[in-house]
């Protein structure tokens, strides 16, 4: 189902730097002054793993309950990033609890999900294989490092992308179809233009090509609402 308003043609799925031509990734505490700050910015909200440890009980339900009050805005791109990180997310229940959280408001409010994931690539396919089918939204593997193999696995799932910042292993690109590539900048200071062009150089094809393929799969993973 689609609900479709035009949209800019926005190819750059995650950064974490303000910008018209991206989808921002902005902490729950601060979604509501950047929204005023800049008014018609795309944006995702969720708690990276990183904070988690930090954060007591009731600011995790405080965020949690700005996450899903934002994520019903028009301009509410996507959820997270949330995920898993065995290096540095702290306590590993609590953070498969956090990703629960995450993914019911992507489900309730038809917005895809961003993942995080450090070292639980294992983690991740698993909890993938027992949601099944519950699963609608489109889960987005952000700035991927990984190898064919894990690639491939991921990508065995319905509607599921991965994301390839500037850098990446460019046997992972070659691994998947051309329609579950997506680009990001994320905290780099790199263009988006950059890692377009680095990706169309790990698949071999041209630019016009890559930049095409990249721009009708942001459009079909983030800006087209997936029906429950
Ligand atoms: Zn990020």
């Amino acid at each position: 189902m689609t609900n479709t308003p035009h949209h800019p043609p926005i190819i750059n799925c995650h950064t974490h730097r303000i910008s018209r031509d991206a989808v921002v990734c902005v902490d729950p505490p601060m979604i509501s002054g950047t929204i005023k700050a800049n008014p018609g910015i795309y944006f995702s909200t969720g708690i990276h793993p990183w904070r988690l440890p930090q954060m007591t009980e009731e600011e995790f339900e405080r965020e949690m309950e700005t996450i899903r009050h934002s994520a019903a805005l028009p301009n509410a791109a996507a959820i997270g990033e949330t995920g898993i990180d065995t290096l540095k997310g702290g306590d590993l229940t609590r953070q498969q609890e956090a990703l629960m959280r995450h993914i019911s408001i992507s489900e309730d409010t038809c917005r895809p999900l961003v993942l995080h994931v450090v070292r639980a690539g294992h983690i991740i396919t698993r909890l993938r294989k027992q949601l099944g089918n519950t699963i609608r939204q489109p889960w987005i593997w952000h700035g991927f490092r990984g190898n064919a193999i894990q690639a491939a696995q991921f990508c065995a799932f319905a509607n599921t992308y991965i994301s390839f910042g500037y850098n990446f292993n460019p046997d992972a690109v070659k691994a998947i179809n051309a329609d579950r590539i997506l680009a990001e900048t994320d905290d780099t200071t790199r263009s988006i233009d950059e890692v377009v062009k680095r990706i169309s150089q790990a698949r071999n094809t041209s630019l016009a090509d890559t930049l095409e393929i990249i721009t009708d799969n942001t459009q079909r993973a983030i800006f087209n609402r997936h029906a429950r």
